[in-house]
């Protein structure tokens, strides 16, 4: 079976390609540049599902199985956001510092000023889309729920971690190992989630 990701991020593509060959012998996972796609998708979806399947269908016109993912922090009190735009948040807030992970954050932490810790809750969340050359899709979400500190704890991971508290570890997934992260996380939930569904629609179920 061959599946093309939406993707030219090499950890992402090493991710995919070690979770699912622990379930599918014969899987071989293409990244866009592997297929000479060229250029950037624009992710212009509302919905981290829709921003997933927009890159899956592309993915999808090579003749194999096109599989996109989208990511991203929602918090309750900003109304789900940083959310689809996670990664260009300080840029969305026209945070006065670099829009980087460091201005993302800080913008993150200025919109939460005035928030009482009881509200400062919110999810991980991942999306990921397939996306059949027959034109069958689905999509799978993961979601990971914490807390957003006021301060940065933990110097691993990425992106928002520092400042994301997961109760049931007592740390913030910038202070855990990547396994750890991976057996709770968005990402690890929504991997094995789209395994799971991979495989009954491989056996016709
Ligand atoms: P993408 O889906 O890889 O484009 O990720 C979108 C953005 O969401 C990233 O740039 C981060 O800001 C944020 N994000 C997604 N997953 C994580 C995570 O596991 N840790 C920290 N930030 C994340």
């Amino acid at each position: 079976m061959k599946i093309v990701l939406a993707s030219r991020n090499r950890k992402k593509i090493e991710e995919l390609r070690t979770l699912l060959a622990q379930s599918f012998a014969d899987i071989e996972i293409l990244s866009l540049d592997d297929v000479g796609i060229l250029g950037e998708i624009e992710e212009d979806g509302t919905t981290f599902e829709e921003n997933a399947l927009i890159k899956a269908r592309v993915a999808a016109k090579t003749g194999y199985i096109g599989v996109g993912d989208d990511s991203g922090l929602s918090v309750d009190a900003l109304g789900g956001e940083p959310g689809i735009y996670s990664a260009r948040y300080a840029a969305r807030c026209q945070f006065a510092g670099d829009h980087d992970d460091e201005g993302n954050n800080q913008a993150l932490l200025k919109n939460l000023e005035n928030v009482p810790d009881e509200k400062r809750t919110g999810a991980y969340v991942c999306a990921i889309a397939c996306v059949f050359p027959d034109g069958r899709e689905f999509t799978v979400r993961g979601e990971s729920r914490g807390r957003i500190l006021r301060e940065y704890h933990g110097t691993g991971g990425f992106g928002y971690d520092p400042l994301f508290y997961f109760d049931e570890y007592g740390k913030t997934f910038a202070e855990v190992t990547p396994e750890e992260k991976h057996r709770v996380s968005h990402r690890g939930l929504a991997i094995a989630a789209f395994a799971e569904k991979l495989r009954s629609m491989e056996n016709g179920i």
